[in-house]
């Protein structure tokens, strides 16, 4: 299937998705401290997607068992919600998805538990990928190409000191959470199709903090890093325009 760009009505009904998302993660937010569990903060998300009358986006998905992927220090992607206590200075990336009128919003944050005071050198991992992830959506623009994307993420990530997780992309989203193009997180400048108004995309920088070489564990799904080290993850789903992309969630 092809990059087909959505309608007016279709995105009215993307940036509700996304407006719930942006709901459901600042309730996350507000209850990510020491002592809560990521099992805890997959209830709060559930919660608060079907009090909007939505529907969670990854429950079920492939048979993913929760509703948010939540990945603690080494942990790079996929993670589920289990019952360890969190703890002052770990490093979080929580991502989620929601549905609403069968269109799909998908997006990750990340943060330090206690505040980046508690872990400065994980605060400062987390901002550098956070903001690899604006230069991206910058570079989201009409009339750029692909990999303009994924250029501007890499150099923000280098310049950092850490590396990109090649093996996992973002994507375009839209009725499936998983559309065409991948959009890859690496690359050279003007290589790919070129990006066109109404076109919606997840850009989801994988970022490791040591060697970006990983493996997944025996639950089949949690993927973390081969040598130990942190993984941060941090996602925002929008529309390509001509002044980058409209950010939904
Ligand atoms: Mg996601
Ligand atoms: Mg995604």
């Amino acid at each position: 299937m092809g990059v087909v760009p959505k309608t007016p009505e279709e995105l009215q009904i993307m940036r509700r998705a996304g407006e719930i998302l942006q709901r459901t993660q600042e309730a996350m937010k507000a209850e990510l401290h020491p002592g809560v569990t990521l099992k805890e903060i997959n209830a709060i998300a559930e919660d608060t997607i079907r009090s909007h009358g939505a529907k969670p986006g990854f429950l079920g998905y492939q048979g993913f068992p929760a509703s948010i992927c939540g990945m603690i220090n080494s942990e790079v992607v996929h993670g589920i919600p289990g019952g360890q206590k969190l703890r002052r200075g770990d490093l979080v990336s929580i991502d989620c998805g929601v549905i609403w009128k069968e269109l799909f919003s998908d997006a990750a944050f990340s943060l330090v538990i206690g505040g980046g005071e508690a872990h400065p050198a994980r605060e400062k991992f987390q901002q550098t990928v956070r903001q690899a992830l604006l230069a991206g959506c910058d570079a989201a623009r009409v009339g750029n190409h692909l990999s303009d994307i994924g250029h501007a993420i890499e150099q923000a990530v280098r310049r950092g000191g850490y590396s990109v997780c090649k093996e996992y992309t973002g994507h375009g989203l839209g009725y499936e959470m998983h559309e065409d193009p991948h959009v890859f997180n690496y690359g050279s400048r003007g290589q790919g199709m070129l990006l066109i108004e109404g076109m919606t995309i997840a850009i989801e920088p994988i970022i490791a903090s040591g060697n970006p070489k990983c493996r997944i564990l025996s639950d089949g799904w949690t993927v973390v890093t081969a040598d130990g080290k942190d993984a941060c993850q941090w996602e925002h789903c929008g529309v390509v325009t001509p002044d980058g992309l409209e950010i939904f969630a």
